[in-house]
Order: structure tokens, then C-alpha cells, then sequence
């Protein structure tokens, strides 16, 4: 191994022993069983080395958003006991290429989605575990079912056997006032709770998924069941390619 990769790797070590102790904490704090909060690391953008490194460590929960990324570090990484979830928009046309390599969907959302889900698994002869995205901050630009029709959402969704509905996921609102994420968190629990309420049969409702690097401690005070943590262990992401820059630059 060269040097710059024995340092990364000890970095990405030292960074998931941070985040653990982190998740341990915030569940001492809220007095919960640190067993009851699983830890999804989010590798969009991270090379399939560092996560080698993180899955040798211990990990089996690996999120990604998208597909083709995905599926090349799938095929990478078949060696490794790896349970893949796919956390991200998911356009129909990338359905078939998404059920080669994911044990789970946490970004259902639109019943086309559904519909798709459903042809390609009879198609398969098989079930998916999936959850159902919640746009609890209501922002225009997050995907996710409303608030307000997700138990109607979820009543559909029930129909079809070949999804298993395990529960919610969101992602808190953005903002320097971390009660804001909170409100978030709080709705999804309390939609989990109104929909468990309901009894709809086939429907589990045992993960509430939500918290990132950095509302995670929120999120587990909130009754979050799995973290998606993708920075705090694997640093920052470049950040994607503005195409109003390009744009601009294009007619300069
Ligand atoms: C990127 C991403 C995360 C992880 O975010 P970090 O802030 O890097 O921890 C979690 N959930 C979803 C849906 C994401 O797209």
C-alpha cells in the first residue's frame, strides 16, 4: 500500500470510530439502545477502495444515488458481504439496472415508480424491501411524497406484494436552526406512528430513516432507527458542475 493510501485509510478509520462513538452517544443521551440505530454509509462520489476499507472495518450498509455509479462499485466490490440501498431519485428507466444490485429502496415516492417497481419484480419472481420518502420539509426542490398523503400513499403502495413497506425516510430540512431538522425528524415519527396506528396489512413500519453527518444526533433523539452518514466518515464530495457556470462560460 502507498503512504497516501495507508493515510486515507487510517482517516477513514479514525472517522467511522468518531461517528460510532457519536451515534452511542446521542443514544445514551436520549436513553436508547445504541442497537436500535444502524449506520448507512452514504459512498456517492467515494472510490470502491475506501469502501473496502470501511466494509473491512465492519460496515455492511452502503447507500449510493446513482444507478450507474452504483452498479460499477456493486460488481467491484462482489467479494464483500455488502447489503446495498439505494437512497436517491429514482427515474423508472434505471429501475432494472437498480434491482441487479440493491436489497433496498428508501426513495420511493410516485406510484409510476411503483408501478415500474412492480412489472420488473414479477418480471423477477421476487420482493423488494422498500421505504417511503417523505419531503417533511416541504421544500420544492426535495422529492418525497407530502406529509399529508403519505398514509393514503402508503395504503396504495400495500397493494402490490411485491414491495415490502419497512418504513419511512427523509431528509431534514437544511438550515443553521437545527430545531428545524427536528421538526422534520418529529413528523416522520409521528406519521410512522399514525400509520402503524392504521394496521394496513404487509405494512412494517420498524426503520425510520433519517440523519446525516450533521443532524444524526437529532435524528436519534427523534427515534431514528438508521443514519445515512456519508461526509463525517469519507470527507467532503467535489462538488458537482454548475451548469449555470457553464452556461455563462459558453457565451463569454
Ligand atoms: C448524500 C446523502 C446523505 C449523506 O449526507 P452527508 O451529509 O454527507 O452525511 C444522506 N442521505 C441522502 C439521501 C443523501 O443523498
Amino acid at each position: 500500500m502507498t503512504q497516501a493510501a495507508t493515510a486515507t485509510r487510517e482517516l477513514i478509520l479514525a472517522n467511522l470510530e468518531a461517528v460510532r462513538s457519536r451515534i452511542r452517544d446521542a443514544c445514551r443521551r436520549a436513553g436508547r439502545s445504541p442497537e436500535e440505530v444502524d449506520l448507512l454509509l452514504v459512498t456517492k462520489t467515494v472510490p470502491a477502495e475506501r469502501i473496502r476499507v470501511a466494509v473491512e472495518a465492519g460496515e455492511r450498509l452502503i447507500g449510493e444515488n446513482k444507478a450507474q455509479e452504483a452498479l460499477a462499485k456493486y460488481e467491484e466490490l462482489k467479494d464483500l458481504p455488502i447489503e446495498w440501498h439505494f437512497i436517491g431519485h429514482l427515474q423508472t428507466n434505471k429501475v432494472k439496472d437498480v434491482l441487479t444490485f440493491a436489497s433496498m429502496i428508501q426513495s420511493v415516492d410516485r406510484m409510476r415508480l411503483v408501478e415500474k417497481l412492480d412489472q420488473q419484480l414479477q418480471r423477477l419472481g421476487r420482493s423488494l424491501d422498500v421505504l417511503i420518502q417523505v419531503n417533511t420539509s416541504e421544500e420544492e426542490s426535495k422529492f418525497g411524497v407530502a406529509p399529508e398523503e403519505t398514509l393514503a400513499f402508503v395504503r396504495q403502495v400495500a397493494r402490490y406484494d411485491t414491495l415490502n413497506i419497512k418504513g419511512l425516510m427523509t431528509i431534514g430540512k437544511l438550515s443553521a436552526d437545527p430545531e428545524d431538522a427536528r421538526r422534520c425528524f418529529r413528523l416522520l415519527r409521528q406519521l410512522r406512528d399514525r400509520i402503524v396506528a392504521e394496521g394496513i396489512p404487509r405494512v412494517r413500519m420498524e426503520i425510520l430513516s433519517m440523519g446525516m453527518s450533521g443532524d444524526l444526533e437529532i435524528a436519534v433523539e427523534e427515534g431514528s432507527t438508521l443514519v445515512r452518514v456519508g461526509t463525517a466518515v469519507f470527507g467532503p464530495r467535489p462538488q458537482p458542475a454548475s451548469h449555470f457556470w457553464d452556461e455563462q462560460a459558453k457565451t463569454r
